[in-house]
């Protein structure tokens, strides 16, 4: 819970951050992880991967969870309650007074409890006034909350009307366990019904360890503390008034502080009310934000310069993702800037190549474009690559390019069996785009030559294919295709 002032994120210093690494100082933007602040997840940090704290664009100054949590406590609602209590404890709980009032005295307390876990859940940084909670919202809500502490009241009242003192002190014990979890899971679910649900519970004391078992350490210390003076009779009635003021006062600094861990968790535990409306849109698909933070991630660690950790993360993330356009941009760049030449081409013929099986002939053709000049106008050595390449070249308007790799196509290729057709277009190319018609006679000559059947589908292919009108030399060989 220990912040910096907000601060620019360190690789967009026009953003505000809104992830922080205690261990790493790194302050992040929501752009460095993106739809982070959407999903139920802990945020890793990109350089040492433990979890990073969020920042809240909403609360300037940083003020620690323990200070907050007394803050809230000793308002004046706070003191009212913990004085008139104190009283009730100095005549002695057992007397009519005590039997009469210990019971509203303590579903009001439980309602100042259930106020401040609300309050500093949803952010608020104050105690909060008589006022305030009066109001009739206020006040609804907590009658709404209050059935949480049927349970609890109800293992106290049986405990006590036993007359044993340990069944009591054990009972105290199990309460000062349970509460602070029935408390956040009734305020972060909004229901009381789920402070009494076990699975609920459990997530909650999952989520919120780190915060919960010093709180239920204290309060089951405090039982212990407590039994004993407040039960033997002593002398004068000011310890047990003193002890009660204090122990309503910290379950009042305890409760708030429960709402700063639910409003740190507010994330994993799906607590609505503590993020604003904006943060809750539904929530990406995994298929969407996990490549989309791994990429972020890569990112990060590339800026840093700890390439090895980002070629680890990368080759991590693309066994998972082989598609993503995002993470093999980063991995296209990662191999260009540390790998020799040789293995860099390797790497980009079998990047084309399976961008052209799969259909993305335009990005195959973008990364041609992208790296062929710095490694002196390399083109792919597959011959059914570069035959594709040399088609999209010809689309997007680089009639030259297109030419000369179609004409380079070796017939020598055992494996390529588009030659013909390869050539075909390369004449195409000549008459159409490049103007030269008499070299383009030539060449069919030559293709109708050494592959007539080719030729001849080629042609009809082309007739068909073309809505424009044919060239009037193109007809016969179609009727000989047909006939
Ligand atoms: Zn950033
Ligand atoms: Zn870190």
């Amino acid at each position: 819970m220990k912040h910096p002032k907000p601060s620019p994120c360190r690789f967009h210093a026009e953003a505000p951050a809104r992830w922080y690494c205690d261990d790493c100082r790194l302050p992040l933007c929501t752009s460095c992880k993106p739809f982070a602040e959407q999903l139920p997840l802990e945020v890793d940090c990109p350089l040492c991967g433990s979890a990073m704290s969020e920042l809240h664009p909403d609360s300037e100054e940083r003020v620690s969870g323990l200070r907050l949590a007394l803050g809230h406590a000793i308002g004046l609602p706070g003191l009212a309650v913990a004085a008139v209590a104190s009283l009730l404890a100095a005549v002695g709980f057992t007397s009519i007074a005590g039997l009469l009032l210990t019971l509203p005295v303590g579903a009001v307390l439980l309602a100042l409890m259930i106020a401040l876990t609300q309050r500093a859940g949803e952010g608020t940084s104050k105690a909060p006034s008589f006022g305030e909670l009066l109001e009739i919202e206020q006040l609804e809500y907590c009658v709404r909350m209050l059935p949480l502490g049927l349970p609890h009241a109800a293992v106290l009242l049986l405990a006590a009307a036993s007359g044993s003192v340990a069944l009591l002190v054990v009972a105290a014990l199990l309460v000062a366990a349970l509460l602070p979890l029935s408390l956040m899971a009734a305020v972060s679910q909004e229901t009381p019904r789920a402070g009494i649900d076990p699975q609920g519970l459990r997530r909650i004391a999952r989520v919120t360890r780190q915060q919960y078992l010093p709180v239920a350490a204290g309060a089951a210390g405090l039982v212990i503390i407590a039994a004993p003076i407040l039960h033997l009779p002593v002398a004068a009635p000011l310890l047990p008034a003193a002890v009660t003021f204090a122990s309503v006062l910290l379950a009042l600094a305890a409760s708030a502080y429960l709402g700063v861990a639910l409003r740190l968790h507010r994330r994993m535990l799906e607590y609505s009310a503590g993020v604003a409306p904006i943060d809750r849109p539904r929530q990406p698909d995994p298929a969407v934000y996990e490549p989309a933070m791994l990429a972020a991630d890569a990112a990060s660690l590339l800026r840093e310069k700890r390439t090895h950790e980002a070629r680890l993360l990368l080759g991590r993330a693309l066994t998972r993702f082989p598609d993503d356009p995002r993470l093999n941009e980063q991995f296209d760049r990662l191999v260009c800037t540390t790998a020799r030449p040789r293995e860099f081409r390797s790497h980009l013929e079998r990047r084309m190549q399976r961008l052209f099986k799969s259909g993305s002939a335009t990005a195959a053709t973008a990364l041609w474009q992208r790296y062929s000049p710095q490694l002196d106008n390399w083109v792919p050595r597959v011959s059914e690559t570069r035959y594709r390449l040399a088609l999209e070249l010809d689309e997007a308007g680089d009639h030259q390019t297109a030419f000369r790799l179609l004409i380079g196509l070796s017939p020598d290729d055992g494996r390529f069996r588009h030659t013909a057709e390869a050539w075909m277009e390369a004449a195409r190319i000549l008459e159409e785009s490049l103007r030269d018609p008499r070299r383009a006679a030539e060449l069919r000559k030559v293709v109708r030559q050494r592959y007539p059947d080719k030729a001849v589908a080629w042609d009809s292919r082309w007739m068909q294919g073309s809505s424009h009108a044919a060239p009037a030399r193109r007809a016969p060989a179609a009727k000989v295709a047909r006939g």
